[in-house]
């Protein structure tokens, strides 16, 4: 997939009306919003089409609707919010059926540099299956398109893929460019040494993550729940730690896949037990630490061990490129967070360009404090591991190339 993508700062939008799809699918509490970074994380590109004169709607899916005008999924306080944050109105098309009469004759009135968005694109059942006539109705109000949502880059919807393909000019914004670039390039051209991390709770989940990685980086490192799929494939006891039964022929193909590469596949050397899963998840449990292969079998394994915790970290100090997905422990509790913390404090740490995939491990290193030493935290979950997995992302491969 070609990751060369026209952006933002290589189209000119001087009056012209620019569709630009963002991801402003925000939390809200009873009409309010409870976090606004996705829409602070928008202000870039939306004030880069204003200040080049561009007429700009912006258009979000918000939840799940599933097709239908449900008024607590309505975008009408992120208009207001943005109009806030932007200190300029942003007009609200309120149509049901979104691109409607209050759409077309709030675009009929732009000026060069005004603001308008349009009701949450997923009140129309089309929007998730690519449907044509409603991506023809976003293309009639647009002369140009703008992609900016990374969340949805790995489906095809109306609103990231139909209209692109509709429109004379489709470009990526800069949040998709900022993915593109850490994501797309750094795994497909790393600086190496290239370290890859996956933890995280199944091996099931990341099959194709674990295969397109082992090829493209130098060292893959496993921890998590994942890893003891691994470790029962080399036969240890590995008690009531998770499992993937199915998949430990898989995990045996891995381990031969990285030996015949020549790459390093590290595993934990030891690991961090106790009698049962902590409920609730945050509960005081008491552990020990024993070696990998030393597991008793009436005991779980629920994080890395101290020694592999060195290990990795020491893995990370050597690496020019780290890419991480996914915790390597239960992470939620603290005493069982340590793994997941030394590593996270490793990356924090190096020189090195640090990648975090999306979801979860996005979140921990945020709560463990570690966001902001990070080179780039994606903001796609599912988006940044297809990235991984070596997918071609129709929301990335609709747009044009430079
Ligand atoms: P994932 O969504 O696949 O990234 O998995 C994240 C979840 O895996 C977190 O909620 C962790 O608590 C969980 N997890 C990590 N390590 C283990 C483990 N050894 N056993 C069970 N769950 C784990």
């Amino acid at each position: 997939m070609s990751l060369n993508k026209k952006s933002v700062d290589d189209i000119n939008v001087k009056g012209l009306r620019v569709l630009c799809r963002c991801d402003f699918n925000v939390p809200l509490k009873e009409g309010v919003i409870t976090d606004t970074n996705r829409l602070t994380a928008a202000l870039p590109t939306i004030k880069k089409l204003i200040a080049d004169g561009g007429k700009v709607i912006l258009c979000s899916h918000l939840g799940k609707p599933k097709g239908e005008p449900k008024p607590e999924l309505s975008l009408a306080p992120v208009a207001a919010k943005l109009s806030e944050l932007l200190g300029q109105e942003v007009k609200f098309a309120a149509d049901a059926e979104v691109v409607g009469p209050n759409a077309k004759a709030a675009v009929e009135a732009m000026k060069d540099g005004d603001v308008v968005l349009l009701e949450n694109t997923r009140y129309r059942a089309e929007e998730t299956k690519n449907g044509e006539a409603f991506s023809k109705e976003l293309a009639s109000l647009c002369d140009v398109f703008v992609n900016d949502a990374f969340g949805t880059a790995h489906r095809a919807h109306c609103s990231n893929v139909g209209v692109a393909e509709l429109v004379d000019t489709a470009a990526v914004g800069y949040l998709m460019q900022k993915e593109i670039d850490f994501l797309g390039n750094a795994v497909e051209n790393p600086v190496r040494p290239f370290v890859a991390i996956l933890g995280g709770a199944k091996v099931a989940d990341k099959l194709n993550v674990i295969s397109n990685l082992l090829e493209k980086c130098d060292t893959l490192i496993i921890g998590g729940g994942m890893a003891y799929t691994f470790l029962k494939a080399k036969g240890y006891e590995i008690g009531t730690s998770l499992v993937d039964d199915e998949k430990i022929d898989y995990c045996k193909e891995m381990m031969d896949k990285a030996e015949k590469l020549g790459k390093k596949l590290l595993l934990p050397i030891d690991t961090t037990i106790t009698k049962e899963f902590p409920n609730p998840i945050d509960a005081e449990v008491a552990i020990s630490v024993v070696d990998s292969d030393k597991i008793p079998a009436d005991m779980m394994g629920l994080d890395i061990g101290t020694k592999t915790a060195e290990l990795y970290a020491d893995a990370v100090k050597s690496a020019k490129t780290v890419v991480w997905n996914g915790p390597m422990g239960v992470f939620e509790n603290p005493i069982l967070a340590k793994g997941t913390i030394a590593v996270a404090k490793s990356l924090a740490e190096t020189d090195a360009t640090t990648i975090i995939g999306g979801g979860d491990s996005a979140a921990a290193v945020n709560q463990l404090g570690f966001g902001d030493k990070m080179s780039h935290i994606s903001t796609g979950g599912g988006a940044s591991l297809e990235f991984l997995e070596g997918k071609e992302l129709p929301g990335v491969a609709a747009a044009n190339d430079k």
